[in-house]
Formats: structure tokens, C-alpha cells, sequence
């Protein structure tokens, strides 16, 4: 029999918000520090191995759906793995799908995000009915008769899992569908139909490609109307307690995401409520959808996190050619990358979550304009980072009995859902363009940038968010990239470490961007940053 040896111990039990300094002190930072004792208990639930152990169980026993009963009625639900309602349980009693709305209060968009993303970090699926569900308030709140029948149990912290009419329940949870077949970007291809009928409401005919969390209570849903384009609201059960007429046709066989489901459906004459004015469905949408693409960011950070947490540790405790891995030179320098990028993703997304707290005309642009911009360019680097953080646990990293593989397979899909890549970038040129002072507030950003790496970086960009490059569709990604790539310098310029802030100007601002980790020049101190970012309890 071998011998097991110089196997790292599994980092777990720890705490996700004690041991994750960057995190801390961000939500000192950015204004969420009462929420501190109440997130530190979420991090040791959600470090505990018996948490963690739900997050593996979710995925593997993937969601399943029963289409009809043994009679032949039409059932349209999907069954979970236990693991799913004992996350989601976690997850509603710590207010992650509605706090910032409920509680309002200065800091309360910072703190929810914190709690997203240490959860992300256990497990992602579960994200995707929190995100929309918290994103969907200010959309409901359009219509006050149907906020004050939703809200109360859109609210309320203990997770319902039962399928039933929402007024029979103590919470609920809020869906969206909008992608259509033909075209998903493009939401005015929608094709579903809305029909008045006597009492008021409408009766949708139609199909939606996706719709995620099908087991939600009630979705928004776009189609079109008499005067076009138009949001409902549509329950899964309809005011006489029936099923609505919501046929689920197949769960979707994903790369990733696996514990949550992902549907294909179609509507039958399917009840619902008109949310906003008829032919303005895109804007009255689109509202929630700041919210869900600040969710993305935050997803995407919290993989990287977990990433990286998982690489440090690994390499903390395993030994190759004499040395730890950590003190391999080589070693030392893909660790600082990875921890570079996992800071500078998160320092600026929990940035960006402060601005959804404050009323003021710098936060309105970070709202408008660095939203799509910080969940394009996060979302992009997280499969590079998960990847190069699996390498660094060599062929264990492959296996699925560790996180990496699940961390790997979930990064692609942020960029894709919530509006892809282009479609972010290109959000972000309509938005300088209609943002009032959005050019002056960036100025401002950037401005006292200290390093001379960064300002004559930002001397250029201010350039070329002043000239024609603006209005050059095929320019887009560039611009963005180096937007948020100056913003996160500044962030860490003011807030980080002199090491970090020097190691990421000396490598994001060179024009390089983009290749292999662990390729920092030399003269950093390489050591501090990654022993900042060990998960050290
Ligand atoms: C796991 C998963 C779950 C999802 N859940 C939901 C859900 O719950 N509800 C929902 O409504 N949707 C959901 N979606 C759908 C998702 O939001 C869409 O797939 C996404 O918005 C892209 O739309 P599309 O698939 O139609 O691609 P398309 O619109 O065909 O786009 C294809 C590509 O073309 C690019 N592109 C499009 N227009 C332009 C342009 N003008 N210039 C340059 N490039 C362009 C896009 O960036 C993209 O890369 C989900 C998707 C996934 C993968």
C-alpha cells in the first residue's frame, strides 16, 4: 500500500470573509463595515465542509424535470437535489436575493454583494435566481399594486421551496425571460405575443430559448403588445390557483451551471400583468438588468477568488524540487499574477456595488457606464484566471473531486448571459455618449494617479474617449479593456498595498494584457502579494 504524502490538507473549515483580506477591507472601504459580524458568520457557514460538500452534491445530481404526471396532466416542474434548498436556504436566510431593498440603508448593496460573493465562491447556480430576483424590485415597483402584493414575500428570509400559489407561501423568488430563439441580443426579434384580456391583465402566447430557474414564483417576461414591445409580469400560478399556462419543453445540457436549471419553454395563453407603460418593455427591463450584469461581475470575482484561494493554499503546503511550491521563483510569479487579478476584480467590483448605494452624479456613471464595462472585462478574465489557478494544482486540479474543474466550467457563462461580450462594450460607448458628465467623472476617477505608468495611461485613454474612437463599433473591446484596466489601477493605487499597485501597473498598463499568467517583470515583490491573497483564517 503507498503511502499518502505532501498532499495539501483541504482548506476547509475557514471563514470566507476573515481569511479573505482584500475582501475585508473593502467592505470597511466602501461603507458596509456594520455589516461585519453578520457576514463573518456567513463566511464560517459557508466554509464549513458540510457546505461545502452541498456545493459538489448540487452539481452532481443535476436538476431533472417531470413534464407530465403518471395520468398524462401536465406537471412542468423540476425536482432538486436537497443540496440546492439547503443552499438556497442558506442563501435567503442571509438576504442575498433582497437585503439592499428590504433593509435599506448606506451600505447595503456593498454588504448583499459581499454575501454573493463569498456564496458564489461555495457554489454558483444557486446565484442565478438570487441575482434576478434582487434585480427585480425597481422593475416591480413600477406597478405599486402589484410591488405590494410581491415584495412582502420577495422579502421575506426563509427560503420556500414549495410549489404553490405565491400567496400560499411565505417567500418567492422572481424569474426573467427574454431570450427568444431567433435572437437574444437583439430583444426586439421577440416574437411572444400579448394578448388584453376582459379583466385587464394578458394572456402571453410564445416561446422563450432560455429561462433560467424555472421554479421560480413569477417571471418578467417581454413580448409584444398592441403597442409593441412591452414587460409582463407572469406567475407560475394564476389568480384562481390553476397552473399558468407555462409549458417547460426541456432543461438545457450546459457546460457549467450545472445545479441550476436553464429552461426552454413555451406560453399557451399564459396569464400575466403589465409591468410599466405597453411599448416600453426594453427600458422597463433593462432596469433590472444593471442589477443582474453588477451579479455577473460579482460572480466572476468570487471564481477567481475561490481560484486563487484554492492555488495559495495548494501551493502553500505542497513540495516539489525541494522546495514549497510558493517559493518556487516561477511559481511565486503566477501566484502574484493570479492575486493581482483576483484584487483588482474585486476591489473594483465592490466599488461598483457602493455605487448602487449612493445618489450622487459620480455614482450614476459607475452605474451606467462601468457596470457593462467591469462585467465585460471581469467576466472575461476568469476562465484565464481558473484555468491557470488549476495548473497550479498540477493534475489534481484536473479531478473533479477538487473545486477547479467546477470553478473552470462555471466562468464562460457570466460573459454570455445578461448581454455577451460585444454587447456589453457596446453599451458602454451609448452610455459615455448619454451619460451626463461621464467624461469629466472618468477624468476625476483617474485623476491623482500618482504612478506615471498610470496617468500617461490615462492620458491616452482620455484621448481616445475624446476622439472618433468613440463611435468605432469595431474599436469597442480595446476601449473598454483599458477603461476598466486605468480604473482598477487607481483603485489600487489609493487602497492596495504599494506591491500590488506597482506589480499591476508594471504589467496590465504595458499593452500586454491578456497573455499567460506568471509573466510579471522582475524588481516586484512577488511574495507580498500572494501571501495578501492566502486565505489565512
Ligand atoms: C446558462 C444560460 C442561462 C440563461 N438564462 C437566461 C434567462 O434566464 N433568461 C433569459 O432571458 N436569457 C437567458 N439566457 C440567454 C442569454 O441571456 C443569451 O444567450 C445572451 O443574451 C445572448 O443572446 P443569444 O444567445 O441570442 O446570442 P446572439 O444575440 O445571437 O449573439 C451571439 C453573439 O453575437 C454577438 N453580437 C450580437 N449583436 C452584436 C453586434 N451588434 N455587434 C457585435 N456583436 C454582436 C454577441 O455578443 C454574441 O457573442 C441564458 C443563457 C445561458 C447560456
Amino acid at each position: 500500500m503507498f503511502e499518502v504524502q505532501n498532499q495539501p490538507p483541504p482548506l476547509e473549515p475557514y471563514n470566507l470573509l476573515t481569511s479573505d483580506t482584500v475582501l475585508r477591507e473593502a467592505l470597511l472601504r466602501e461603507r458596509a463595515e456594520w455589516a461585519e459580524s453578520q457576514l463573518a458568520a456567513l463566511g464560517a457557514t459557508l466554509g464549513k465542509p458540510e457546505t461545502v460538500q452541498l456545493g459538489f452534491d448540487a452539481n452532481k445530481y443535476a436538476p431533472t424535470l417531470r413534464t407530465f404526471d403518471r395520468y398524462g396532466y401536465r406537471l412542468d416542474e423540476v425536482d432538486f437535489h436537497p443540496a440546492w434548498h439547503e443552499l438556497m436556504g442558506i442563501a435567503l436566510k442571509a438576504g442575498l436575493h433582497s437585503s439592499p431593498w428590504a433593509s435599506p440603508q448606506p451600505g447595503a448593496h456593498v454588504a448583499r454583494a459581499a454575501g454573493t460573493y463569498m456564496l458564489g465562491q461555495i457554489e454558483s447556480g444557486v446565484y442565478c435566481p438570487l441575482a434576478m430576483t434582487y434585480g427585480s424590485v425597481p422593475t416591480l415597483r413600477r406597478e405599486p399594486a402589484i410591488a405590494a402584493e410581491w415584495l412582502p414575500r420577495i422579502f421575506a428570509r426563509d427560503y420556500d421551496r414549495r410549489f404553490k400559489p405565491a400567496r400560499d407561501k411565505i417567500s418567492a423568488l422572481i424569474g426573467m425571460a427574454l431570450t427568444e430563439n431567433q435572437g437574444g441580443s437583439d430583444l426586439r426579434t421577440n416574437s411572444t405575443r400579448a394578448e388584453p384580456a376582459s379583466d385587464g391583465s394578458f394572456r402571453l402566447h410564445g416561446h422563450k430559448w432560455f429561462m433560467s430557474a424555472p421554479m421560480c414564483d413569477a417571471f418578467l417576461v417581454l413580448a409584444q403588445a398592441a403597442k409593441g414591445l412591452s414587460c409582463f409580469l407572469m406567475p407560475r400560478w394564476t389568480p384562481d390557483a390553476t397552473r399558468n399556462a407555462i409549458r417547460i419543453l426541456r432543461l438545457k445540457d450546459k457546460l457549467g451551471n450545472r445545479s441550476n436549471a436553464s429552461s426552454e419553454v413555451e406560453f399557451d395563453g399564459a396569464y400575466a400583468q403589465l409591468i410599466g407603460e405597453e411599448g416600453r418593455g426594453i427600458p422597463t427591463v433593462i432596469e433590472m438588468g444593471n442589477y443582474t450584469r453588477l451579479d455577473c461581475a460579482i460572480g466572476s470575482s468570487a471564481l477567481m477568488r475561490q481560484a486563487v484561494a484554492q492555488a495559495i493554499h495548494h501551493a502553500r503546503h505542497r513540495t516539489a524540487f525541494q522546495k514549497r511550491l510558493i517559493d518556487q521563483p516561477l511559481m511565486s510569479n503566477v501566484l502574484a499574477d493570479l492575486a493581482l487579478e483576483s484584487e483588482a476584480a474585486t476591489v473594483l467590483t465592490m466599488r461598483l456595488a457602493r455605487a448602487y448605494d449612493e445618489s450622487d452624479e459620480t455614482s450614476a456613471v459607475f452605474r451606467r457606464v462601468l457596470t457593462p464595462a467591469a462585467k465585460f472585462w471581469i467576466c472575461k478574465r476568469a476562465p484565464f484566471a481558473t484555468y491557470e489557478a488549476m495548473e497550479v494544482l498540477g493534475g489534481s486540479g484536473y479531478i473533479e473531486e477538487s473545486i477547479m474543474p467546477r470553478l473552470y466550467r462555471e466562468a464562460p457563462v457570466n460573459s454570455i448571459w445578461e448581454g455577451a461580450g460585444n454587447i456589453m462594450c457596446l453599451d458602454v460607448l451609448r452610455a459615455i455618449e448619454r451619460t451626463p458628465n461621464a467624461g469629466d467623472v472618468l477624468r476625476h476617477e483617474l485623476a491623482d494617479a500618482g504612478d506615471a505608468r498610470l496617468k500617461a495611461f490615462a492620458e491616452r485613454l482620455q484621448q481616445r474617449l475624446r476622439a472618433a474612437d468613440r463611435n468605432d463599433e469595431s474599436q469597442a473591446r480595446a476601449l473598454v479593456r483599458e477603461l476598466v484596466l486605468a480604473l482598477q489601477a487607481a483603485l489600487l493605487a489609493k487602497h492596495s498595498p504599494p506591491a500590488v499597485a506597482d506589480a499591476f501597473c508594471a504589467s496590465r498598463l504595458n499593452g500586454e494584457g491578456g497573455g499567460a499568467f506568471g509573466t510579471l517583470p522582475r524588481g516586484l515583490d512577488l511574495r507580498a502579494i500572494a501571501e495578501r491573497a492566502a486565505p489565512l483564517n
